[in-house]
């Protein structure tokens, strides 16, 4: 869990209803769900609604839209914007949201033990595919690119993990 921001009011235990709700409308439909849909699944008035997402936002428990701050952008691993990565389960479709977090999804999932998890070379175009399950790592040469150091994460965390992709080889890398 997450430290929280010692600044702004809250109520841990609808922050993390609030929370829970995120998770549990983007692993059910792949989509992060709106303040309505939040309100309604908590039980919690929009305002209050609101009020949690930015405490979460504040505390990188997820990401909220910079133009839209009712709109979620992303719930580690759970993204609502495309960043090169296809998650498909066998009745939902979600936005992998980098290398890491596309490979992360089955053990989110309850009903998915395994997924496929597709995207390009960011250098050359060639498709690329796995299935990827809960046991063991998923077979193949490809090469993790990590562009933004880890101490530098957050300072934009949707252009991070934007660019954390898989190329064909190192030669791909370099082009
Ligand atoms: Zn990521
Ligand atoms: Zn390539």
């Amino acid at each position: 869990m997450t430290e929280h921001a010692s600044s702004a009011p809250m109520n841990l235990d609808e922050t993390e209803t609030v929370r829970l709700a995120v998770y549990h409308g983007f692993a059910r439909t792949g989509q992060a769900p709106g303040l309505p849909g939040l309100a309604a699944l908590t039980g919690l008035a929009p305002d209050r609604v609101r009020q949690e997402l930015r405490t979460l936002h504040d505390s990188h428990d997820l990401v909220l839209d910079p133009q839209d701050n009712d709109r979620v952008v992303m719930a580690h691993p759970f993204a609502s914007v495309p960043l090169g990565f296809s998650v498909m389960g066998t009745r939902t479709l979600w936005w992998g949201g980098c290398a890491w977090d596309s490979f992360a999804m089955p053990h989110l999932l309850r009903d998915e033990p395994d997924v496929l998890v597709a995207t390009r070379c960011p250098a050359c175009d060639t498709p690329h595919a796995w299935v990827v399950g809960r046991e063991a790592p998923p077979q193949g040469g490809q090469v993790a690119h990590f562009l933004i150091p880890m101490s530098r994460a957050w300072d934009d965390v949707v252009h991070t993990c934007g660019n954390q992709r898989l190329f064909c080889s190192t030669d791909c890398v370099d082009t």
